[in-house]
């Protein structure tokens, strides 16, 4: 195989099955996954870059293969070419992500010729699964244990606890 190494990146805010859904797919193509976690000076992110890095490395101890979590911050293909790596591993739900997905896909592929970006389908199960939606149902005391891993279904059920004891 030419191209051993491929990224995939995102906010992970947090893990969903869906993504690991698409980092065990990742793992059984490519040699090695890097999984990339922004940490983006523009968007708030709902848990801070320390607990998502935390949280993606207890869900994917069990996950055999080739695989390291790792952060960035800027632009992808500045993260990209300082690993010398030209593979973006995005993931395509439902039709409603193709329009950004292609955006992105080209954009980067205008500021770095190089950027390949790879498309990959989840399970049928994951489809309408969206970190934002988990967010929402688990902060309004809703059952998310069939959408993450148990370790984030904890520390969504401490956020709840923490935001209703204020109130
Ligand atoms: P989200 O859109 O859930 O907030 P991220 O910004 O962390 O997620 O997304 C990172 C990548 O993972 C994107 O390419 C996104 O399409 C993909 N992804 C997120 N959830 C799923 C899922 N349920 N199935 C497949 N891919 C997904």
């Amino acid at each position: 195989m030419a191209e051993e190494v491929i990224v995939y990146p995102g906010s992970f805010d947090p893990v969903t099955y869906g993504h690991l859904d698409l980092i065990r797919r990742g793992i059984k193509i490519f040699n090695r996954v890097i999984v990339a976690v922004l940490s983006n000076p523009f968007k708030e992110s709902f848990f801070p870059l320390v607990e998502r890095l935390t949280m993606l490395r207890e869900a994917t101890q069990d996950i055999p293969g080739e695989f390291e979590i790792d952060a960035f911050d800027g632009l992808l293909i500045h993260y990209m070419r300082e690993k010398q790596i030209r593979l973006v591993l995005r993931g395509l739900r439902a039709v409603s992500d193709f329009e950004y997905e292609f955006e992105m896909a080209l954009t980067n592929r205008r500021l770095s010729g190089e950027v390949e970006t790879i498309f990959m389908a989840p399970s049928e199960n994951y489809i309408y699964l969206r970190a934002s939606l988990v967010k929402e149902i688990a902060l309004r005391g809703g059952n998310v244990g069939e959408f993450v891993p148990p370790n984030v279904e904890r520390r969504l059920l401490a956020r709840y606890r923490e935001m209703h004891a204020m109130s």
